[in-house]
């Protein structure tokens, strides 16, 4: 297991992010906003390749979908903690970080944002994966009494944060779903890719899993969000100076706070937010309300039925969530 370079880090990014923006304009698989709230036409039926076999998106997928991404969008829109972030991504998303990615390195920190790197997985064309943080909440962090080290840890352990990474599996399914979220570092993505699994697939792909588990660890990495926060302090007490210094850490510097077997990533058990997102209704219940009001003619039992209706449309498959 070798370390990823950190070296170049800063321009290869604005390369690939320069590649990203150039074929997202190009896509014709890129599905609107519109398109996914309003019906679709079997005419324009999608097709995904969930578990490896082709089958159409349905309407109803979307519709699920949507629903579980509003509901989950109201309780996060000022950004994920650490903790919140790896209980909502999937178990196999969780499984791939642990077994692939050992090391995340701090590559540049300024402003309350962090550019780290990670190694890749072994199916992987690249050598490593950019990830971005930001500290929703820094200028609280910035504000509030308390040392730097005491600022630090908060923003690592507790408060909210956005994220992207450049991998595929967030560039083309999470980046959206962390818009929608509101908790998308970056570039804003208001379109789903059509080839794409359709349900709630988490909030972070493998290579953030490993950052976010080495943002609550890491002490090295502790005591450089550390500096920023001094350094940030005193922009404050004298305003009009320059930009906020950027912190920039070496090779061996950064490799010297590596451990040395990655950090155990655990799941925290206790806080499935994911578990509330779709509220349980048994389909034999709706169907039950829908035989008591079938037939009625008057116009509240008319809109009960519809809402009924509407209700029947979610529970007939697993869930989104
Ligand atoms: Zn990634």
């Amino acid at each position: 297991m070798t370390a990823p370079r950190i070296g170049n880090a800063q321009s290869a990014i604005n390369k690939l992010r320069q590649q990203e923006l150039d074929s997202r304009r190009q896509a014709t698989t890129i599905l609107q906003p519109s398109e996914v709230s309003g019906g679709l036409s079997p005419a324009r039926m999608l097709t995904t390749t969930l578990g490896g076999t082709a089958r159409p998106i349905t309407p109803k997928d979307l519709a699920q979908w949507r629903l579980a991404v509003q509901k989950l969008g109201a309780k996060a829109q000022q950004g994920l903690s650490a903790r919140e972030a790896l209980s909502l991504s999937t178990a196999a998303s969780v499984e791939r970080a642990k077994k692939e990615i050992s090391f995340s390195l701090p590559v540049r920190l300024q402003a309350g944002k962090l550019h780290l790197v990670t190694d890749s997985g072994p199916q992987s064309k690249v050598t490593r994966h950019h990830v971005h943080l930001e500290f929703a909440q820094y200028s609280a962090a910035l504000a509030r009494p308390g040392t730097p080290a005491q600022a630090a840890q908060w923003l690592c352990k507790e408060s909210p944060l956005k994220f992207e990474c450049d991998c595929g599996h967030f560039r083309y399914f999470l980046r959206y779903v962390a818009s929608a979220g509101g908790w998308v570092a970056g570039r804003y993505e208001g379109g789903l890719p059509k080839l794409t699994n359709p349900t709630l697939d988490g909030a972070a792909c493998k290579h953030l899993i490993r950052v976010l588990t080495d943002l609550q660890s890491s002490v090295g990495l502790r005591q450089r969000i550390a500096k920023m926060v001094e350094a940030d302090r005193e922009l404050i007490n004298r305003p009009g100076r320059a930009k906020p210094r950027a912190i920039l850490v070496a090779q061996a510097e950064a490799e010297r706070m590596l451990p040395k077997h990655s950090r155990r990533i655990v799941v925290p058990s206790n806080a499935p937010r994911h578990a509330t997102l779709v509220p349980k209704v048994a389909s034999a219940d709706v169907r039950a309300a829908m035989a008591a009001f079938r037939g009625k003619t008057d116009a509240n039992s008319i809109a009960v039925m519809r809402a009924l209706q509407a209700l029947a449309a979610h529970t007939g498959g697993g869930g989104a969530a």
